[in-house]
């Protein structure tokens, strides 16, 4: 609807599954491509409860709470930021550049990217760094900032 109200786009409709409605909650969630990735990761039983949580309550709630809704329930709270960060990247990179990315794409870089952080977490938790340089690049050690209560961050 926003690229529409701003002639960015000519259609309101999703254009991945041309679903009418299309705001974050569809992008990152409710899309058949997201929700593809997401019945990878997310107990069948509790499926449908996932994607129908409010956004804020969905992120808390899994950046918060490791076993909650996860197959997966080690480090879950990486892997789900990778999840929703990889999710925007391939959208925006559907809308802007007309690529389609395959949903298993997505899976497999967030996938590992969750191994990096990981590991770099038990590196920091160890108190040094002995990952090989070509691992990690140039890249150091990255800390994050918590943002004010109720603000999110995508970049
Ligand atoms: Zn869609």
């Amino acid at each position: 609807m926003q690229r529409v109200r701003r002639h960015f786009a000519a259609d309101a409709n999703c254009s991945v599954c041309h679903s009418a409605v299309k705001d974050v909650h569809h992008v990152l969630r409710g899309c058949s491509r997201s929700m593809m990735v997401w019945a990878a990761f997310v107990r069948p039983d509790w499926l449908a409860d996932y994607l129908s949580l409010d956004l804020v309550t969905w992120m808390t709630v899994n950046l918060s709470d490791d076993s909650h809704f996860g197959i997966q329930t080690k480090e879950w709270d990486i892997l789900f930021g990778t999840l929703i960060w990889h999710i925007w990247l391939d959208r925006n990179n559907h809308v802007f550049n007309d690529c389609s990315c395959d949903p298993n794409s997505t899976i497999a870089r967030s996938t590992k990217v969750q191994r990096l952080c990981c590991s770099a977490r038990q590196e920091a938790r160890r108190g040094g760094s002995t990952m090989q340089s070509s691992t990690i690049g140039n890249v150091g050690l990255v800390k994050w900032n918590r943002h004010v209560v109720g603000w999110y961050c995508f970049i």
